[in-house]
């Protein structure tokens, strides 16, 4: 049976009853849900709050980074471990955090590793710019992307990967699923191929990332090499979230 994995990326967004309402709400609208691994990645401050309303659910709960240090001087961040007391899942590697905070292939690579080691699961994201894509270099980048954010890891089925075009994020302008498909089913796998053999890469679940919504995600993870979705502003609202999740189950026969 095909895996399916939805998760949401709430970004920097809701306050703290928003917060509590939302996740209450896709509780009860998820219950019969069984089929798709469903991850709620709410921000830091809200983790252990939506950790224990979902304890007795079928919904993981992620973080949208970390960093790959323990403990010490590193005003400002959050650690492995403490990730790891509230989260199952976490995503590293948004083009948000590289292009925004500066966030480099190497420095992902040792999130990489630090949550395999604390039991977390990485969604490593990678994708390429409208200008990089323009440029013919989009295969490029994301191979790049890949073989960095993956250097010495052994256990490739324990990590998921988000493949995420940066110009079709929060823009409304997803990528066709058959694009996404040529990505995910070509470049994507063929260079985990060329790093780890057949039977680890067919277990990675591959999410595709860019204005997903419950009009368009059926049509995606239809597609042999999808997986499922990392879902960024349509995942702010239950009812719609929810639909996306059921929409996606319903192609699992
Ligand atoms: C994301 O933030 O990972 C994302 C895919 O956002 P959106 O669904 O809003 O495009």
């Amino acid at each position: 049976m095909k895996q399916i994995v939805i998760a949401a990326n709430w970004k920097m967004n809701t306050n703290l009853n928003e917060a509590i309402d939302l996740v209450t709400s896709l509780k009860k609208l998820l219950s019969s849900s069984v089929k798709a691994t469903t991850i709620i990645c709410p921000p830091f401050v809200y983790l252990p709050e939506i950790n224990s309303i979902l304890k007795d659910s079928n919904i993981y709960v992620g973080a949208q980074n970390m960093y790959f240090e323990e403990k010490g001087a590193f005003t400002g961040e959050i650690s492995p471990s403490m990730v790891a007391n509230f989260c199952k899942f976490v995503i590293l590697g948004h083009s948000e955090r590289r292009s925004i905070f500066g966030e480099s292939n190497e420095l992902i690579n040792k999130k990489v590793h630090a949550a395999l080691v604390n039991d977390l699961t990485p969604i490593l994201c990678v994708g390429e710019s409208q200008k990089e894509r323009e440029e013919g270099l989009a295969e490029k980048i994301i191979h790049e992307q890949l073989t960095v954010g993956l250097n010495q890891i052994d256990n490739i089925e324990n990590v998921q990967i988000a493949y995420e075009p940066v110009w079709a994020i929060g823009t409304g302008i997803a990528a066709t699923p058959e694009l996404a498909n040529e990505i995910m089913d070509g470049t994507i796998k063929s260079t985990l191929k060329s790093l780890y053999n057949d039977e680890q890469v067919e277990r990675v679940p591959l999410l595709y990332g860019g204005s997903v919504n419950s009009d368009n995600i059926e049509e995606y993870v239809s597609m042999p090499g999808i997986n499922g979705a990392l879902v960024g502003g349509a995942s702010l609202k239950s009812e719609e979230f929810s639909l996306i999740v059921t929409k996606a189950e319903s192609v699992i026969h």
